[in-house]
């Protein structure tokens, strides 16, 4: 029977989708993340949730086979995508075979939730980048019946998700196409739902867009869009990403899962045949290729991977995965705990607002470099 500590789950679900007795589920810890919890009075001691468990079994790094930039030539889905568009037209191209694509779209409450789609409509809940943990729910289960009933399948998540659903399948899928997206790491539902509670007052939110590209690819906003019974109109509410409280607590890792500083599924460790990204740094490396509305680096781990993206109609050019890492390490490392994650974490939980445990992090953090600045230059 699977036992945990915090920093060695990052949330799969595996072992919840595999249990044969239905004996575990994910409850929401203080923090806002998602955990295993199980019925003993239920488990069979069958050993299965232990078998499936990216913590518990080493998986081997990959070499990718082929490393390319690429954006999509449709300018206008570009800009509507966060980085190249490339997930787009892979799941474009999933639908005309017939097939199903899972991914992440926000439900009614702007959590974020996998879900499924079998029409070229249903993808513009998925596209674009929701910077939190999606709840998996049964996705892992309806990927499967879709496979063994023939159809194709284009699942997608983060790499942790993509190890979970090739652990829960445990056998080799012709019809499944896995792609991961590179992954910084993810705050907590509960993190980003105080958050937009804070920032919209009593507004209800209409809109939401990690990556607004108005500005630029390279300096983008993070745009809400708010109405209220008094003002029925749209506001809205927009900065660039490095003045936005949510992005800043992000960004420097305050409010990452605990998994995500030992992450096991990166470096094509997820399994997954692609892995997309943005391309950071392709001004330096590809400059003619660059226009600034986004470009994604597509990494191939599999034949079959490079086959799909080589039927693509898109724009492409060879690359190296060493050009790409030059900007994004997040490829293959895990961030570094910061000293303050749980000190903001602790005061999230402690004052139940996250701008207040923003802020008493930010000063403690300057205090703390205050008094040691002072005793270099004093020693008192
Ligand atoms: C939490 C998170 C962290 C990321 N960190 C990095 C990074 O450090 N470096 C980097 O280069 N790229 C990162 N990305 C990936 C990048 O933001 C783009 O998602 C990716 O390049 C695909 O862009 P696109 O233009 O092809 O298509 P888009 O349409 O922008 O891609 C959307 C794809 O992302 C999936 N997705 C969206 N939100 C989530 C979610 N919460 N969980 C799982 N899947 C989701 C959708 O299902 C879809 O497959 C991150 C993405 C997420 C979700
Ligand atoms: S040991 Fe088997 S029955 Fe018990 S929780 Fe794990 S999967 Fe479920
Ligand atoms: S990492 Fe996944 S399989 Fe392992 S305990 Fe956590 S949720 Fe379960
Ligand atoms: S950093 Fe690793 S563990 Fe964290 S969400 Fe991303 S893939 Fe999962």
């Amino acid at each position: 029977m699977i036992t945990i500590t915090k920093d060695k789950c990052c949330g799969c679900t595996a072992c919840a989708a595999i249990c044969p007795k239905h004996c575990i589920s994910m409850r929401q810890d203080e923090e806002g993340f998602l955990y295993p919890e199980v019925d003993k009075t239920q488990c069979i001691d069958c050993g299965m949730c232990e078998k499936v468990c990216q913590f518990l079994h080493h998986s081997p790094r990959r070499e990718p086979i082929v490393t390319v930039a690429a954006k999509c030539k449709d300018m206008s889905m570009r800009l509507a995508s966060s980085s190249g568009g490339i997930f787009t037209l892979l799941a474009e191209a999933v639908i005309k075979q017939y097939g199903v694509v899972f991914g992440t779209r926000f439900d009614d409450n702007w959590n974020a939730v996998h879900d499924c789609t079998e029409t070229v409509d249903g993808l513009a809940a998925f596209r674009g980048s929701k910077y939190m943990q999606s709840d998996m729910g049964d996705c892992y289960a309806r990927a499967k019946e879709f496979l063994e009933s023939g159809r194709v399948v284009l699942f997608t998540g983060t790499p942790c998700q993509i190890r979970g659903l090739k652990n829960f399948l445990r056998k080799d899928y012709d019809n499944l196409l896995a792609v991961d997206v590179i992954c910084h790491g993810v705050p907590s539902s509960k993190v980003w739902q105080k958050y937009l509670k804070e920032i919209s007052g009593d507004c209800n939110v209409a809109l939401v867009n990690f990556r607004d590209k108005r500005q630029g690819w390279r300096k983008y906003n993070i745009s809400l869009g708010v109405i209220s019974d008094k003002c029925p109109n749209p506001q809205e509410i927009s900065c660039p990403f490095g003045e936005n409280t949510y992005m800043q607590a992000f960004l420097s890792d305050l409010s990452l899962r605990l998994s995500c500083f030992d992450c096991q599924a990166k470096e094509g460790m997820s399994g997954s045949d692609l892995t997309i990204g943005d391309y950071w740094g392709i001004e330096k490396v590809l400059p003619g290729f660059d226009d600034d509305t986004g470009a994604s680096v597509v990494i191939a781990y599999t034949e079959k991977g490079k086959d799909w993206f080589g039927k693509l109609d898109c724009n492409s050019r060879p690359t190296s995965l060493d050009a790409a890492l030059r900007n994004n390490q997040a490829i293959i490392s895990s961030a570094s705990k910061p000293v303050y994650r749980d000190y903001f974490f602790k005061r999230f939980v402690k004052t139940g607002s996250f701008h207040r445990a923003l802020d008493d992090t930010k000063s403690s953090a300057i205090e703390k470099r205050l008094r040691r600045l002072i005793y270099r230059k004093t020693g008192l």
